[in-house]
C-alpha cells in the first residue's frame, strides 16, 4: 500500500527527520489559510498523487496551468492561485499512463533555498533478504536514467538484520555523497532514523527524491514516496488509517472484500484461477499461446459459489477483458460444485465474451456435464494446454 508525500513526511517529522513545514489542502477556498500559516518567500505547491514525476508531468486541463504539479509561488496569493489551479484535474506523469491521475489533494510547503539535490532510497532486496540503501549525487531526476546512463554514480549496500543499523552505514552514504563537517553527522541521524522507520513500520520502499543540501548548509528531505507490506498493515492500524481508497484500482478494492487474491495486468484474457501455483501457470501458458493475461486471480481453496460470483463480477468490469479462462482444480471443493458456481455467477453477471472452463479433480465428469448441459455458451476444456489454446483461439481468431 502507498501513501502520499504530506502523509510520509507526517511519519518522517515523527522519527525527527527534517522536513519542511506544510499543510494539506482538500478545498480551494482552504488554500490561502493553509499558505499564509507559513512566512515565505517561497511556497512550494504540490499536487498529492500517488505516482512521481510530478514536477515535470502536466495537466490535461489548460486551465491548470502549463506547469507540472510541483510550482513554486512567491506569494500567500500566487500559492493559493496554483492550489486552485491543480485541485480537481487530471495530471499526467511518466509513471501514471497516458490517462493520468485526477488531484484531490494538494501539499503546500515552506519553500527551501536549495543547493544540492541527491537521491536516498531504502529497498527490500530479495536476493539477500536484507534491507538495501541505495544513495547517488544524482538526485531530483529520474534514478532509472541514472541507472541506465551512469550507474558508478549509484551506491548500494545492504544491512545486516543481525547487526542492524550502524553509524559506519551512515557514513558510507554521507561519503559517498561528499558531505562534509557536520553534515556527516546529520545524515547518520537521518539514515539511522529512516532505518528505523522502514522496519517499525513495515515498510517496503521508502525512497528521497531529493534529499537536499540546503543553501545554509543543513539537509532536508523534499520529497518522500513510501511503500508499506499490505501483509503487515494488520499490525499497523495506523498506517491502514492513511489509505486513499481514490487511489487504489476499483477492482483490487472490491476483491480485498471478497478475499479475492486479484492483481490488475494490462493483456485481454481474464483468468479465474484457485491456488497462486496454478493461477501463475495459467497466465505463462496463456502467453505461451500467444495473447496476455488480464490479470492473476485467486480465489482461493475455498471457492464459494459467491466468491466465484464476486470474481466474474470483477473480471468481467474490466473493458480489456476479451475472454475468460475459468481453470479451478476441485480438491477439497468438488467440481460439480465450481461448475454450478460458474453457471449461476454467469447468469446473474451475464456473458458477452467467451468463456472457457477446464475443470479438474473429484466428480470432474460431473461437473463436465453440469457445464455441456447448461445450454449456455461455455466452452469445456480438457486440460491445460487445451483450455489455453481454446480461449487464445476465441479471443484472437
Ligand atoms: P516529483 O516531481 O513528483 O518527484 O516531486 P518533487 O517533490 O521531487 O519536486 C520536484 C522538484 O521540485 C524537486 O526536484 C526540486 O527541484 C523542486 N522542489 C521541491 N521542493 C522545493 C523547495 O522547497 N524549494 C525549491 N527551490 N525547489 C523545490
Ligand atoms: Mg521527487
Amino acid at each position: 500500500m502507498n501513501i502520499h508525500e504530506y502523509q510520509a513526511k507526517g511519519l518522517l517529522r515523527d522519527y525527527g527527520v527534517p522536513v519542511s513545514a506544510g499543510r494539506v489542502v482538500l478545498r480551494a477556498e482552504d488554500a490561502k489559510t493553509a499558505a499564509g500559516e507559513m512566512d515565505g518567500p517561497l511556497w512550494v505547491v504540490k499536487a498529492q498523487i500517488h505516482a512521481g514525476g510530478r514536477g515535470k508531468g502536466h495537466f490535461k486541463e489548460p486551465e491548470a496551468g502549463e506547469k507540472g504539479g510541483v510550482r513554486l509561488a512567491r506569494s500567500v496569493e500566487e500559492a493559493a492561485e496554483f492550489a486552485r489551479q491543480m485541485l480537481g484535474r487530471t495530471l499526467v506523469t511518466i509513471q501514471t499512463g497516458e490517462q493520468g491521475k485526477q488531484v484531490n489533494r494538494i501539499y503546500i510547503e515552506d519553500g527551501s533555498d536549495i543547493d544540492r539535490e541527491f537521491y536516498l532510497a531504502l529497498l527490500i532486496d530479495r536476493v539477500t533478504s536484507r534491507i538495501s540503501i541505495v544513495s547517488s549525487t544524482e538526485g531530483g531526476m529520474s534514478i532509472e536514467d541514472v541507472a541506465h546512463d551512469t550507474p558508478e554514480k549509484i551506491l548500494t549496500f545492504s544491512i545486516d538484520p543481525a547487526t542492524g543499523f550502524q553509524d559506519f552505514h551512515g557514513r558510507r552514504v554521507a561519503f559517498g555523497l561528499g558531505l562534509q563537517g557536520n553534515q556527516i553527522k546529520q545524515c547518520v541521524g537521518i539514515v539511522r532514523n529512516l532505518y528505523k522507520l522502514f522496519v517499525e513500520k513495515d515498510m517496503d520502499m521508502l525512497e528521497i527524491n531529493p534529499f537536499c543540501v540546503l543553501k545554509d548548509g543543513s539537509l532536508k528531505l523534499l520529497d518522500a514516496k513510501m511503500g508499506f507490506d499490505s501483509n503487515a498493515l494488520y499490525r499497523h492500524a495506523d498506517i491502514l488509517a492513511l489509505k486513499d481508497e481514490t487511489e487504489e484500482d476499483p477492482k483490487e478494492l472490491a476483491a480485498q472484500k471478497f478475499d479475492l487474491n486479484y492483481v490488475a495486468l494490462d493483456g485481454e484474457i481474464g483468468c479465474m484461477v484457485n491456488g497462486a501455483g496454478l493461477a501463475m501457470a495459467t497466465m505463462d501458458i496463456i502467453k505461451l499461446y500467444g495473447a496476455e493475461p488480464a490479470n492473476f486471480l485467486d480465489v482461493g481453496g475455498g471457492a464459494t459459489k459467491e466468491k466465484v460470483t464476486e470474481a466474474f463480477k470483477i473480471i468481467t468490469s474490466d473493458p480489456n477483458v476479451k475472454g475468460i479462462l475459468v481453470n479451478i482444480f476441485g480438491g477439497i471443493m468438488r467440481c460439480d460444485i465450481i461448475a454450478e458456481g460458474v453457471l449461476a455467477a454467469v447468469k446473474e453477471v451475464g456473458l458477452k465474451v467467451p468463456l472457457v472452463v477446464r475443470l479438474e479433480g473429484t466428480n470432474v465428469e460431473l461437473g463436465k456435464d453440469i457445464i455441456r448441459n447448461s445450454g449456455l455458451n461455455v466452452i469445456a476444456a480438457d486440460n491445460l494446454s487445451d483450455a489455453a489454446q481454446k480461449i487464445v483461439k476465441a479471443v484472437k481468431g
